[in-house]
């Protein structure tokens, strides 16, 4: 086992989500060590060098192929990891296993836990895992006392939010073959980790296999995400210690297709994706009729570093995105605010507003909340880790308006309440553009969504429209009146 820092060498990593692009020029004339590690999961540093020496790490960010060529000779002339006008510089024990965390914005922002190796162990080496303490050989007893306090992360979860020990005591006690699906389906938090830390996401697998006495393992993922998966499948080519049969598998990129029964669906081949109505629970009926558990990376990844440290890391990783210079996968604890994860990208423009949760989000500007799942649900707004930033630019009437008419295109058509409700809602928020806001109705249509559709895309989808009108009455009925606030939507109320 050999780490990748020595005392006496320079160790150049680069992070990026595409690093061969840097590693193009970096790699062309160094004496040094040259490295590809993951992503860190913030762009807006990204591709970053990070040249490392005995204990203090310089980070160039934004680098181009050819800055990087330009550090790593300057390095090689000087023998100085500093040289390069760095943009940060660490200082951290040379040993470490975390990514050393410097003044940048972004990774400034909230902890690394689940994330820690995220842009400095390189994903596919199993020494670097087993140097932070990965591969552990885990008591099915312990998992499961970890299982009782851990909530399922993710709507592609089948224990969203709830804890998942239940549901594999459930699979544990089955007579019948059993299989544990990571879904990996389409959240930037989970393909992060697929692309920077497969082998906390097989850790966390290869407990569950122990706990709940799993006969099979699938991952699934988007057929979009062509790199993350192979990532993935080399760390499981490289992983030393798989106890059952591991197969990849990639579905289409449609949002739909990360709910965990269609996502089902999808690994048997189906090519129509329909949720599947419950009972009966996955656990008890899943993937070909056999007990099944769907659990995302994110909660594999936190049960693999619970059994490291022996406490759960209570965080959340979280993804900012919308109006914002760039997106940014990061990090908090429980306590956490929204407005703590707000401060760790650049908004573009003035802020307005947060579209907090997943696709169908729940709209706010208070920001002051915290980002357990009981606080968010207790706010209205969604657990599905991420937040959608909306500048002062943006149409609230317009931004729901886009999302219910996602939502009755790709909806799966299988139950009346989704799919005629997301119809009749894009049409009413439609008629506001014409002078007819009728909240009483959009109310009542959203109440019947939200408690008769059978799986969580009909739950989900009113969200954001229900929310917009409770905190911007004010601008639904100035569309009403023929004005829109933002002055974005001018030509759509010229057409109507
Ligand atoms: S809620 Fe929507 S996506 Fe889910 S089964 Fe009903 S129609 Fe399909």
């Amino acid at each position: 086992m050999k780490n990748i820092i020595t005392d006496d060498e320079t160790v150049v990593r680069v992070a990026a989500r595409d690093p061969q692009q840097v590693l193009s020029g970096a790699n062309t004339a160094t004496d040094s060590v040259v490295t590809k590690v993951g992503t860190t999961g913030v762009q807006a540093i990204e591709p970053l060098v990070m040249v490392t020496h005995s204990g203090r790490t310089a980070f160039h960010t934004q680098c181009s192929p050819e800055r990087a060529d330009e550090i790593t000779e300057q390095i090689d002339e000087t023998d100085d990891e500093t040289q390069g006008t760095p943009d940060a510089v660490a200082e951290h024990d040379p040993e470490t296993t975390r990514l050393p965390i410097p003044e940048l914005p972004g990774l400034d922002a909230g902890v690394r836990n689940v994330l820690s190796g995220c842009g400095w162990r390189r994903p596919t080496n199993p020494s670097d895992h087993e140097l932070a303490g990965g591969f552990l050989d885990v008591d099915p007893a312990a998992v499961l006392e970890v299982g009782r306090q851990l909530r399922g992360r993710g709507w592609g979860d089948s224990c969203h939010n709830d804890v998942v020990a239940d549901a594999w005591q459930t699979v544990r006690s089955a007579d019948e073959e059993t299989t544990l699906v990571v879904n990996a389906h389409g959240t930037n938090g989970d393909t992060v980790l697929l692309a920077s830390a497969p082998f906390e996401v097989l850790d966390g697998a290869a407990a569950v296999v122990r706990a709940a006495d799993i006969d099979r393992v699938v991952v699934y993922a988007s057929t979009d995400d062509e790199r993350p998966v192979e990532t993935l499948q080399t760390a499981v080519d490289n992983h030393p210690n798989l106890e059952v049969p591991l197969d990849v598998v990639t579905g289409p990129a449609d949002y739909r297709a990360a709910e965990p029964t269609m996502a089902i669906e999808s690994i048997e081949g189906n090519h129509r994706l329909e949720a599947r109505l419950r009972p009966p629970h996955l656990e008890d009926v899943g993937l070909h009729g056999r007990p099944t558990l769907v659990h995302t990376p994110r909660t594999l990844a936190n049960l693999s570093v619970a059994l490291r440290r022996e406490e759960l890391p209570a965080t959340r990783v979280l993804t900012l995105m919308g109006d914002v210079a760039a997106p940014a996968t990061i990090e908090l604890p429980e306590s956490g605010t929204i407005s703590e994860a707000v401060s760790a990208v650049a908004v573009e423009g003035s802020f307005k507003a947060a579209c907090v949760g997943g696709r169908f989000g729940g709209l706010t500007q208070d920001l002051d909340v915290a980002v357990d799942p009981d606080s968010l649900s207790e706010a209205e707004l969604g657990t599905d880790g991420t937040i959608r930033v909306l500048s002062a630019d943006r149409c609230i009437v317009e931004f729901v308006g886009r999302l219910a008419r996602f939502a009755s295109e790709e909806n799966c058509g299988r139950c009346v309440p989704c799919r005629e409700g997301t119809t009749q809602l894009t049409e009413l928020l439609r008629d506001v553009y014409d002078g007819e806001y009728a909240p009483g109705r959009i109310e009542e249509l959203v109440r019947v969504m939200e408690t008769s559709s059978i799986c969580s895309f009909g739950v989900q989808a009113a969200r954001p429209a229900r929310t917009a009108i409770e905190a911007f009455e004010v601008e639904f009925q100035a569309h009403a009146d023929g004005q829109c606030p933002a002055g974005s939507c001018v030509e759509a109320m010229e057409v109507s």
